[in-house]
């Protein structure tokens, strides 16, 4: 499938940007989950317009029936990854299938959520508890890690990480993608347990996880992959390399460094508010359009 712009998050940022270029009638498709956006179940009462305390999730569901409204297709899943083919960019989805884009919106917030168990925090840094299978899969060549999460990011890079490590568990109480994924991580080789990690265990380095079903899983490292892949991985794959604190630097016009790819909201830094993320996502989301009128000159 080709589209003119392709946004990244379904969360405000996301879906003003949607709004925006979708009304100027180029081709514009929204991939995310409104309920992975940091506003989904929040109360707000700080944004213009809403005099007192308005539901989150409510605001969410009208902004994503607004951004439909005016022609925008919505696909209610994550990006995997993402490549550049000459003046293209190549989405690839959950789902297998692939989206070619002429112009990328990134607004997929500040996603390296945590797991908030006992031993998580301690062993962070280097110490066996990773965010990243892109970036510390190379740490666990021949150990025992396992991949705590049931979306699409983690099943994937479980079966990633068996090019690496000499064992590969995925833990999660429930999986929430596609079942060709999950069986192609299984034909992999990875040993998927229905649980959830309820402490990881160690003495200076991770030594094991243990279970909500009373099991000990005896192993070297954890990723934690909770909700989809983080803009700051995603944009490595298309050379837009990220600041130290994995935050996205934009100009005034939401330009990234990366010609053609633009990002608003929580993704380009603080204040992580939703005014700031619509905000952005209203200019990114025109800015893009503008990008893909003049190329198409
Ligand atoms: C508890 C709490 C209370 C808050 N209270 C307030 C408040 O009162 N007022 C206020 O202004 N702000 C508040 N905020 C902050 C506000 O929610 C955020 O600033 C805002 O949601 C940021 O919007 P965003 O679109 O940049 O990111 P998000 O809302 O986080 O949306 C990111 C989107 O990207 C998607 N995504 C991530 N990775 C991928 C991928 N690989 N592929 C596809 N999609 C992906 C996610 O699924 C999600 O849909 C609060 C936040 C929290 C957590």
């Amino acid at each position: 499938m080709n589209a003119d712009v392709v946004i990244i998050g379904a969360g405000p940022a996301g879906i003003q940007a949607a709004i925006h270029a979708a009304r100027k009638k180029v081709q514009t498709v929204l991939v995310g989950k409104v309920r992975n956006s940091a506003m989904h179940g929040i109360e707000i009462e700080n944004y213009f317009g809403f005099n007192g305390v308005k539901s989150g999730t409510d605001i969410l569901e009208d902004g994503l029936e607004q951004a439909k409204s005016f022609g925008c297709q919505f696909f209610d899943m994550n990006v995997l990854s993402l490549s550049k083919d000459g003046d293209l960019f190549k989405v690839r989805l959950e789902d297998g299938s692939e989206i070619c884009a002429r112009s990328l919106v990134m607004a997929t917030g500040m996603t390296r959520t945590k797991l908030g168990v006992p031993g998580e925090r301690t062993f962070a840094n280097g110490k066996g508890v990773s965010y990243c299978a892109t970036c510390d899969c190379n740490f666990y060549k021949q150990k025992v890690v396992a991949l705590v999460g049931g979306q699409a990011e983690a099943v994937a890079d479980a079966e990633f990480m068996t090019r690496y490590a000499s064992k590969v568990y995925l833990i999660s109480p429930t999986f929430d993608t596609s079942p060709s994924l999950l069986e192609a991580a299984e034909k992999a080789g990875v040993v998927k347990i229905e649980a959830s990690v309820t402490e990881i265990v160690g003495e200076n380095k991770v030594k094991s996880v243990k279970l909500s079903d009373g099991r000990t899983i005896e192993l070297d490292g954890v990723f934690i992959e909770l909700g989809g892949k983080s803009s700051a991985d995603l944009a490595m794959e298309i050379d837009l390399f990220p600041e130290m604190d994995d935050t996205i630097k934009i100009d005034r016009n939401c330009r990234t460094s990366v010609e053609g790819v633009f990002a608003c909201g929580d993704i380009t830094g603080k204040p992580l508010q939703v005014a700031k993320a619509v905000g952005e996502g209203a200019v990114a989301g025109l800015s893009a359009v503008e990008f893909v009128k003049k190329v198409s000159e």
